[in-house]
């Protein structure tokens, strides 16, 4: 099966060496995609279902929506597409937005209260269908995004699992967009015909949510030095832990050891007296 454009082409390629570096998928998988009808899912489940048709592998889609609640969402837009192209669906009908609304103060930031609560309702789906792999949209800038997000405002060097294994076990969660850009991500949603539904959330599209600073943050940066966000992305996986202040990958206490080691080794072999180490703590 040929490709359509080079744009699937490329998008292919990008899902394909991000599904092989991080041992995505495996013959016989079933993966549940997320769709929310926003670009990027979309995106991901035409992605997924060219390669299931090219795969040497074997593996079967379902598409799976999470409906916060909120009345002028049209799921409905959502089941006609994946019926005419006959995508496997479930829609799962909730009330998160009701459950952030009673929760959250006025002015808090719903988003990781939302994820959470539709990872939970994922995690419950994918085991009820039988689900091997939880499939995300999460592209190449939503890593460096989440990646800034964290080192201004949480005080953590991270950004996202390609492949997450929750803590029990039972799931695996991968994202085989990590090196699809989400300019790619939008015109392969569009090249697609794919209709984009907006989740109706309040917040979403709000420019004061700190993910949209970021993203504005990064625009005015890549206009200025074309190649930051790839370099950004490719910093995330050329990480030199030495060069850290973390002392869970830098035990004082090994580095001291070694040094003691090296101290009482060095002369000895040499023929001469071994050297007393000095506690680096008295230096
Ligand atoms: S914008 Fe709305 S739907 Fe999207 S993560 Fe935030 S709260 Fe959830």
């Amino acid at each position: 099966m040929a490709y359509r454009s080079e744009l699937e082409a490329r998008i292919a390629k990008k899902t394909t060496r991000a599904i092989v570096d991080y041992d995505m998928l495996e013959n016989g998988d079933r993966v549940m995609v997320g769709l929310s009808g926003g670009k990027d899912s979309w995106a991901l489940l035409q992605a997924l279902d060219v390669l299931r048709q090219r795969a040497p592998i074997r593996f079967t889609l379902i598409a799976v929506n999470v409906d916060s609640g909120y009345k002028e969402y049209k799921h409905e837009l959502i089941t006609s597409t994946c019926k005419a192209r006959g995508w496997d669906l479930r829609i799962e009908h909730t009330n998160i937005g009701q459950t952030i609304d009673d929760i959250l103060d006025d002015g808090a930031t719903p988003c990781s209260l939302c994820a959470r609560l539709r990872r939970g309702v994922l995690y419950r789906i994918a085991k009820e269908n039988g689900a091997t792999k939880i499939a995300l949209g999460h592209h190449a800038d939503d890593y460096v995004e989440t990646l800034l997000m964290n080192l201004f405002f949480a005080g953590a060097l991270k950004a996202m699992p390609p492949k997450l294994v929750s803590d029990d076990g039972a799931h695996v969660v991968i994202r085989p967009l990590v090196y699809v850009g989400e300019d790619e991500a939008r015109a392969y949603a569009k090249e697609s015909e794919l209709p984009i539904i907006g989740c109706c959330c309040p917040a979403c599209g709000d420019l004061g949510l700190q993910r949209q600073r970021m993203k504005r943050m990064l625009m005015e940066i890549e206009r200025e030095h074309p190649g930051v966000k790839q370099s950004m992305l490719k910093a995330l996986g050329n990480v030199a832990p030495r060069h850290l202040l973390d002392t869970r990958l830098n035990p004082p206490a090994e580095l001291r050891a070694r040094v003691e080691a090296a101290q009482a080794v060095g002369p000895a072999a040499a023929g001469g007296k071994p050297r007393v180490a000095i506690p680096l703590r008295s230096v």
